[in-house]
């Protein structure tokens, strides 16, 4: 999966040449289509593809334990980039990136709207950009 910024604030063009998907027993299914899709989506409509695809088994599944899987994906992608597997640490990323979608859905908070508020323009604590901070 490779992602290109556009170079607006908050799209982002999304190909993916396969797609792995791992189902709940973590058995991978490749699909080695040419492109499964692509396009330009802005998170917003990125949040709502992702409540489209997993929504319906994410929301009756306990909250807890989907945060916990989200956090699972932080220690697969933490372990990708400790052991330099690039090819696994781009896949982690993409993992960890659809969970917090999810988990956002789950909490009915838009990511796009929130994600602008604090980041949109300024560092929220220096008010600068690049930020200034000294003590971070
Ligand atoms: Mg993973
Ligand atoms: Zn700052």
């Amino acid at each position: 999966m490779s992602i290109k910024n556009l170079g607006t604030t908050n799209s982002i063009l999304v190909v993916l040449p396969s797609l792995s998907v791992y189902c709940e027993c973590n058995t991978p299914f490749l699909f080695k289509t040419k492109k499964i899709f692509s396009g330009v989506f802005n998170m917003k409509e990125f949040q709502k593809k992702i409540d489209n695809m997993f929504g319906h088994r994410d929301k009756k599944r306990d909250f807890h334990k989907n945060f916990a899987w989200f956090v699972e994906e932080v220690g697969e992608l933490s372990k990708a980039i400790r052991i330099d597997n690039r090819e696994n640490e781009k896949e982690e990323f993409a993992d960890v990136l659809a969970w917090l979608f999810s988990l956002a859905n789950a909490r009915n908070i838009d990511l796009e709207e929130v994600f602008l508020q604090k980041y949109h323009k300024f560092c929220s604590k220096c008010g600068n950009n690049p930020c200034k901070c000294i003590k971070y």
